[in-house]
Parts: structure tokens; C-alpha cells; sequence
């Protein structure tokens, strides 16, 4: 068990090196941090505890760490391949010189950690805390008695879990209702043919379960296959394919398009998909939303599509919901 480190005394360090750090991050204003959280508390324990452990490490910097390439002269049992004896004069000079510039570097580096924007809110509750505590300290025994690495890691664990597992019930959900809802599938293929997306014509398959979706201004028919779950007999999934005609290789492109299209999340929902396809409409228009080009470095055209983070409202009840893509480049994405 160790001590855990005090904040550090406003104002002092800024050397040479440690002042860039604070120009760098220092302009920027923190964002506000929810000190009710458990996870950000124990994340913010973390962090503090990782920079007690370093404190550690540069304590073995002087001497250690200085002299270590003359622990093999010192003592020739210690000479190891790994660590020989340095052969000349020159090149001890050279190994000297090597454990100063690393040891310096990572002094640095723990420097900027320290005063960091990752860590300023946390200094700035720490020193109201103590204020409020009129210098008490936080921990009365000074010593950490959890390891809040592991106790985060957890935690993010759990939180992880009970997110995918309410995505999951929120899906099934959503599932059900539509499998209830009247006409089924065909109803959703009907709503989303009658919405009349310019260049973009829906043709109805051989049964229910198959249609293709041609994109005139992309050139490009997709296919669209549901895929029955045995046991139950309801759609479990939309496969997707290319119309391939007899020989004709597939474009790059297209098989880029259905690799993305065939990686979608909510592969049951078939209005999800028919929205993700619907955007690919204007790929040879449409820039990358990440670099602003259309074609990158491979002259390749953004045929990832990403779920937008913020999804337009449904406009009423009535109005069924449309799902909007980000288009990116691979390489982007
Ligand atoms: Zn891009």
C-alpha cells in the first residue's frame, strides 16, 4: 500500500517543457464534469492512482536509472547479453547519455499527464474538497485501498452490458410491433415505395420476402433476401446481395457497398435497411463526412454508411420513422 498523491501547489513547475502542456490544453475549457456519477468518480480515482504508481517509477530514476548502463561494469555478474559490458569508453558515454534523454522524456510525459485536461477538473474538485474539509484530508489513512483501475474497468463492464441489453429489449420490442403491425413486411416495403425517393425504384420479388432496390444515379441494383428463422418461421434477417449478370465482374465499389450493407446493425429491421440502401442514391455526389472529399488517396468513393448519432424525430404517430447515414471512406470510418 502507498500514499496517495496531494495536489499539486498552483503555479510551480512550469519549466520549459511542462509550459507547452499548459498552452496546449490550457485554452480549451474543460467540459463539466458530473461529480454524482459513480463511474466518473472511480475513473477520476483511477487516473489519480495511475499517476501515484509513475510517481513510484521516477523515484527509481535517481541514481538508478541514470547509472544503470554501469551496473555491468560495476559488478560483472551482472553483465547479461542483454546488458553487456559497454566495449568503449565512447559507447558507455553513448548509453549514459541514451538513460538521460529516456528518463527526461518520461518525466515529460508524466508532467503532462499531471497537468493535463483529463486531470484539471480533478485537481479543481480535490482543492474544493479540501477547502470544504478545511484541509482534511480525503483519505484519513493516506493510503489507497482499492485498486480503481480494476474497479473501472468493471464498472464500464456492467454499464456496457446493461446498455447492449436495453438496445436489445428496446429491438425486440420494435420487432414485435412491426410483425403485428397490419400487412407485415409488405406494408413497410409499400410505405417506403410510396415515399418516392427520386432515383430510387423498389422492384417486388418473386415472393414477399425478396425484392431489389435499383439506384439510378449510383448504378447499382441491390438485392434483398429475408432469411426465415427455421424454428419460428418469421423473418430473422435481410440478406444482402448485387445483381451479378453473367460476365460481369462486380465493381469495387458495389462490393464495397454490400460488404457495409451486409455489416448493418438491426439486420431484422427491413425499413432500417431500405433507408441505409436509399443512401447510397447519391454516392458519386455525396462527400466523405469526415474529410469533406469525394474521392480519397485509392480514388475510392465513401461507401460507408454510419448511423447518425442524432436521428431526426418521428414527425407523428402516424409518420413512420427514416433512419439518416453519415457517408464515409473506409479509411475514414
Ligand atoms: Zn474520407
Amino acid at each position: 500500500m502507498s500514499t496517495a498523491p496531494a495536489p499539486p501547489p498552483s503555479g510551480t513547475g512550469q519549466n520549459a517543457s511542462g509550459t507547452q502542456g499548459i498552452t496546449q490544453n490550457g485554452n480549451s475549457e474543460p467540459k463539466p464534469v458530473n461529480w454524482e456519477s459513480e463511474i466518473q468518480l472511480v475513473s477520476s480515482l483511477a487516473k489519480l492512482q495511475e499517476l501515484e504508481n509513475k510517481i513510484h517509477e521516477l523515484r527509481q530514476f535517481v541514481p538508478a536509472g541514470l547509472l544503470e548502463p554501469l551496473i555491468p561494469i560495476s559488478s560483472s555478474q551482472k553483465a547479461t547479453p542483454d546488458k553487456p559490458i559497454a566495449e568503449s569508453p565512447s559507447i558507455l558515454r553513448n548509453e549514459l547519455d541514451h538513460a538521460v534523454r529516456d528518463r527526461l522524456a518520461s518525466i515529460e510525459q508524466f508532467q503532462s499527464l499531471w497537468r493535463g485536461p483529463e486531470l484539471k477538473p480533478v485537481w479543481a474538485h480535490t482543492e474544493a474538497r479540501l477547502k470544504e474539509g478545511s484541509g482534511q484530508l480525503l483519505q484519513p489513512t493516506g493510503i489507497w485501498e482499492r485498486d480503481y483501475g480494476t474497479l473501472l474497468e468493471e464498472l464500464t463492464k456492467a454499464e456496457k452490458t446493461n446498455e447492449d441489453e436495453k438496445v436489445r429489449e428496446e429491438e425486440e420490442a420494435e420487432r414485435t410491433k412491426v410483425l403485428s403491425a397490419e400487412g407485415g413486411w409488405t406494408a413497410v416495403i409499400e410505405k417506403f415505395t410510396q415515399r418516392g425517393l427520386p432515383g430510387v425504384r423498389v422492384i417486388n420479388g418473386q415472393n414477399q420476402t425478396s425484392l431489389a432496390i435499383a439506384l439510378a444515379k449510383a448504378g447499382l441494383v441491390v438485392l434483398v433476401e429475408g432469411v426465415k428463422d427455421p424454428d419460428s418461421d418469421v423473418i430473422s434477417e435481410w440478406l444482402v446481395s448485387s445483381k451479378v449478370s453473367p460476365g460481369r465482374a462486380p465493381m469495387k465499389m458495389e462490393e464495397a457497398v454490400i460488404d457495409c450493407l451486409n455489416s448493418r446493425p438491426r439486420k431484422w429491421d427491413l425499413a432500417f435497411l431500405l433507408d441505409m440502401i436509399a443512401s447510397y442514391g447519391d454516392i458519386k455526389q455525396t462527400p466523405c463526412t469526415k474529410c469533406n472529399r469525394l474521392t480519397n488517396n485509392a480514388a475510392r468513393l465513401p461507401t460507408t454508411r454510419r448511423l447518425q448519432t442524432i436521428q431526426p424525430p418521428i414527425e407523428s404517430e402516424s409518420k413512420d420513422r427514416v433512419f439518416t447515414f453519415d457517408a464515409l471512406h473506409t479509411n475514414c470510418a
